[in-house]
């Protein structure tokens, strides 16, 4: 055992598992452009590298700290969070039965409604916190996959990771948890029972909005695994070199900048609970929170740095102030260092479950203080 085994996780993130360039010293990896390798004499590829779809030295690293931070079996890097959430999905046969949340991430929810369905998978989206409505949308032998999120875009409702994953394991189910907004940092579904978690590395894992990216985790390097392994690899939906290092390079700091994102949620949240233009503030670490014990419980460390607010003059106000905010960027995305704040209805279209008179806030790293005075300036001239 190498004296990185007994580091904790926040030690194994800053020291990138403590690798170390065997050829130059080299406290940093390389990138590696090469798309083929050199086979050996007699044909065979010791090294391990062949073709750089899908066999990268620059993926190991990440993938390798991916799996310690999970505590997975396995990890693999995708050219985005779709792609990596779809490699899921497209291992699944027409006819098969999925159930999903009915509020996620509303680009996966459309991808799933508008191609996933006309595909041929049998989807439900299902409230994933009424967990007895959940077990009833189950059918044994026919439901292969549920997918959950948690906290779930843009209300923060929690799932319970542990109780799904036994119901969904009782019928034969495989269960996959997009853990963008939680991170390895707040919560480790694997270790709940959970089989696959999925990032879009574009979010905190990378954490300074300069690349796309996804990842998958899984629990056992089972057939479902190697199918989806299957999937990047024909399918071909691989990160590039660069993100794959940029990758490698955020997560280094994923510690502090998501217990730093986590505080200035708590204090935005805090200050803007039961303010005179605000109707509701979703975050799930609100004492007063519905999800709040739950979180407690599933959750370590601190509730995210995701929140919403409700305003209580409607639409109109939620966009006037959207407008009139300086310190946070009017932008979709979340996860960077920088703070966002988004219209969310405008944003997903028809159809959202969204209520208009929301604002999505993803805090960033800046001053608490400096990110509440921002808000209250465009909500006094909103
Ligand atoms: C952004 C996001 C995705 C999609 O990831 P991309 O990297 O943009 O493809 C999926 N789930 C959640 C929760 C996200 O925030």
């Amino acid at each position: 055992m190498s004296a990185e085994d007994n580091w904790s996780p926040r030690s194994q993130a800053a020291r990138a598992l403590g690798w170390i360039d065997q050829n130059t010293r080299a406290v940093t990896p390389p990138i590696h452009t090469a798309s083929t390798f050199l086979r050996d004499p007699d044909n065979q590829y010791r090294s391990g590298y062949s073709y750089a779809r899908d066999s990268n030295p620059t993926y190991d690293q990440a993938e390798a700290l991916l799996c310690e931070l999970e505590g997975g079996a396995g990890a693999m890097l995708f050219a985005s969070g779709m792609a990596a959430a779809g490699a899921v999905f497209l291992n699944l046969r027409p006819g098969d039965h999925v159930l999903a949340p009915r509020v996620m991430y509303w680009g996966l929810r459309r991808w799933l409604a508008e191609f996933a369905v006309p595909w041929g998978l049998q989807v439900d989206f299902i409230n994933m916190g009424d967990l007895t409505a959940l077990a009833a949308a189950v059918r044994p032998g026919q439901t292969r996959l549920i997918w959950l999120e948690t906290p779930a875009n843009p209300l923060w409702g929690i799932s319970d990771i542990a109780a799904i994953a036994e119901l969904a394991h009782g019928a034969g189910a495989v269960l996959a948890v997009d853990s963008t907004v939680a991170t390895p940092v707040l919560s480790q579904p694997l270790k709940l029972g959970a089989d696959i978690v999925m990032h879009s590395a574009t979010k905190y894992l990378n954490g300074h909005s300069d690349m796309v990216g996804g990842a998958l985790i899984t629990a056992r390097k089972d057939e479902y695994w190697q199918g989806v392994a299957g999937n990047r690899h024909d399918g071909g939906a691989i990160l590039g070199a660069f993100e794959a290092w940029l990758l490698l390079r955020g997560m280094r700091t994923l510690y502090p900048r998501v217990e730093a994102a986590c505080r200035n949620a708590l204090a935005v949240a805090e200050h803007f609970q039961g303010h005179a233009e605000v109707a509701q503030v979703l975050y799930p670490g609100l004492p007063d929170a519905p999800d709040h014990a739950l979180a407690a419980r599933q959750m370590r460390g601190g509730f995210g740095g995701m929140l919403s607010l409700r305003l209580k003059r409607g639409e109109g106000q939620a966009v006037a102030v959207a407008a009139k905010v300086e310190l946070w960027s009017r932008a979709t995305s979340l996860g960077g260092v920088e703070s966002l704040i988004e219209h969310r209805a405008s944003a997903e279209g028809p159809g959202t479950p969204v209520p208009a008179d929301l604002l999505r806030l993803s805090c960033g790293i800046e001053a608490a203080e400096d990110l509440i005075a921002d808000l209250e300036s465009a909500l006094r001239s909103g």
